[in-house]
């Protein structure tokens, strides 16, 4: 691992935690996910999940490699990976507002954003 891709982690996980936040502020009174699909740290395609029973599979192609990201109602995965770690893979289904999977060596994240109330974590004190 370089120090490049050390400082590339920090960042992604720093701004996944700002986004999160953010996220949180703003989704209140939403019944609608939507997949947000970040490349690099920046967005590439954001979909509506909300009344797309069909199956969709998104390929996103990067320099660093391809992922294969399927989305099934309202939930969706990286299905398929060419990094060496596969951890993306593994991480399997997302079907609640703020979950995230990320493929580091590929630097692509899929997250889901939205929902209702009750998946916010953070409303009672
Ligand atoms: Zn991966």
């Amino acid at each position: 691992m370089t120090k490049w891709d050390k400082l590339l982690i920090i960042t992604v996980v720093f701004l996944s935690t700002l986004g999160m936040f953010y996220v949180k502020s703003i989704s209140t009174n939403s019944d609608n996910l939507y997949l947000a699909i970040e490349v690099d740290g920046k967005p590439y395609k954001t979909i509506s999940l909300g009344g797309s029973p069909k199956n969709q599979l998104i390929t996103v192609e990067t320099p660093a490699g391809i992922n294969l990201i399927e989305v099934e109602g309202n939930r969706v995965r990286i299905k398929e990976a060419d990094c060496r770690d596969q951890l993306c893979v593994k991480t399997g289904w997302l079907s609640r507002a703020n979950q995230i999977s990320i493929c580091l060596p590929n630097r692509v994240s899929i997250k889901l954003i939205g929902g209702k109330e009750d998946d916010i974590d953070i409303i009672s004190y």
